[in-house]
């Protein structure tokens, strides 16, 4: 009989949580250990979602794809009137992050769910890789896959010459309930992926999920990401420097970001984006920053240790793939591991290429799409090169 190998997952989001369900569902015995101290919360707003983002859900027979998710049907563009300048059928689905975890949540459960379990250290040798957690506990594992996000700290530790790249700029973002909006915006906005097209950038708006899931027009939230450049050095450090005067690297809260930046922001909104969407940042209690940064790693196999989702590879947001990559090599680690008939070291070598392959080429399309939004102003309303997708436009 085979035996499936017990496999340690270090962070518990998306990526992390996909990982380990797909993995338990094969046979292994998963144990998932996150940092954070209490259950993750509403990070990330809204995602787009593709097929490898809800699989878990259409496959799984005790979850509902078809309630975590928006279908819109309109791609559109507005100018900074607020008129109508471009408009198609698509089909593309909105989520928001924590309607996601709180579905895979619900289906691991918090058994094998180690909060407060953060990874400080691990090693490997033939047998297992040993991982050492903060509270000073530690546990053998026979496979170990880090997808520990952005800042992962496995990264280094496996590639010690990788690093990230600040892209020049940072996504503002706002949530506003749909309820707050103007009816007129309120018309405009429902049933749409709505972009701008700004001086140095583009905001867009879409439609998510309700904090309690809610997937009812009027009960949703309306999600707003704004793209926006700062100058490496002075201003990007200014803008990430917080309301209580530190430096901080990936992104400020609502609530966090200076009186002034924040003012700024909106005088900027107020003269270039449609009025139906600065209305989102008028309204909003708290925008909150990302910062863009790319991140591309020469290898996301190590013997027993994978590295994958964002702590492999980061790219731009503008193809709405980030989550869909994560999920996506968490599927595949599955095929691997299965196709191996359990040998870890087997499976990570069969599922590294394609997986390096899916990330570099998705960092160069969200590359490009991002540079040619914020520096080379040659986004066109309509352009099918800029649609969503995982593995291309569109797709
Ligand atoms: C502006 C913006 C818009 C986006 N829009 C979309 C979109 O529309 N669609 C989409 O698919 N993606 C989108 N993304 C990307 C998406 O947010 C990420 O790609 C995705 O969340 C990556 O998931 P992950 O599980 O790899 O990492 P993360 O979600 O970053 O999770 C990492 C986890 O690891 C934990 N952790 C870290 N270090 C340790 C440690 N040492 N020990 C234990 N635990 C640890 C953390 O607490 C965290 O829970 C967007 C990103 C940005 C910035």
């Amino acid at each position: 009989m085979r035996s499936w190998p017990h496999v340690g997952i270090v962070g518990g989001s998306l990526g992390g949580l996909t990982a380990a369900l797909v993995l338990r569902d094969l046979g292994c015995e998963v144990d998932v250990f996150e940092r954070s101290s209490e259950a993750l919360k509403a990070r990330g707003a809204g995602i787009a979602t593709h097929p490898s983002t809800t699989r878990y859900f259409e496959e799984s027979s005790e979850l509902d794809a078809s309630l975590v998710e928006i279908e819109l049907p309109w791609l559109q563009f507005l100018d900074a009137g607020g008129e109508l300048v471009y408009q198609e059928r698509m089909n593309y689905r909105f989520s928001s992050w924590t309607t996601v975890y709180r579905g895979l949540m619900g289906a691991f459960g918090e058994e094998r769910y180690h909060l407060d379990s953060e990874v400080v250290d691990f090693a490997q040798d033939h047998r297992g890789v040993t991982v050492r957690l903060g509270n000073g506990a530690s546990r053998t594992v026979d496979m170990l896959v880090c997808a520990d996000g952005i800042a992962s700290a496995s990264r280094p530790r496996l590639l010690p010459g990788a690093h990230e790249r600040y892209a020049g700029y940072v996504a503002w973002r706002a949530m506003i309930p749909e309820s707050d909006l103007e009816p007129a915006s309120f018309e405009v906005l429902k049933d749409g992926l709505t972009y701008c097209v700004l001086p140095d950038g583009h905001v867009l708006v879409y439609p998510i999920p309700g904090l309690e899931g809610e997937l009812e027009p009027g009960r949703r939230l309306a999600n707003l990401v704004c793209y926006h450049n700062y100058a490496d050095g002075g201003e990007i450090d200014d803008l990430m420097t917080d309301r209580s005067g530190e430096r901080q690297a990936l992104s400020l809260p609502p609530g966090a970001v200076r009186g002034e930046h924040v003012d700024r922001f909106l005088a900027f909104a107020d003269e270039h984006m449609p009025p139906q969407i600065a209305e989102v940042l008028h309204k909003t209690t708290g925008p909150f920053v990302q910062v863009i940064y790319d991140i591309e790693v020469a290898n996301m196999a190590f013997g027993r240790v994978a590295l994958m989702g964002d702590a492999a590879f980061a790219v731009r947001p503008h193809a709405g793939a980030g989550t869909a990559k994560a999920c996506e090599d968490a599927w595949k680690l599955r095929d691997a591991l299965r196709d191996a008939g359990g040998d870890p070291v087997a499976a990570l070598a069969r599922w590294e290429p394609g997986q390096l392959d899916l990330g570099r080429n998705l960092l160069e399309r969200t590359r490009e799409m991002g540079d040619r939004s914020q520096y080379r102003h040659t986004w066109v309303p309509g352009d099918p090169s800029l649609r969503l997708g995982l593995y291309g436009p569109g797709r």
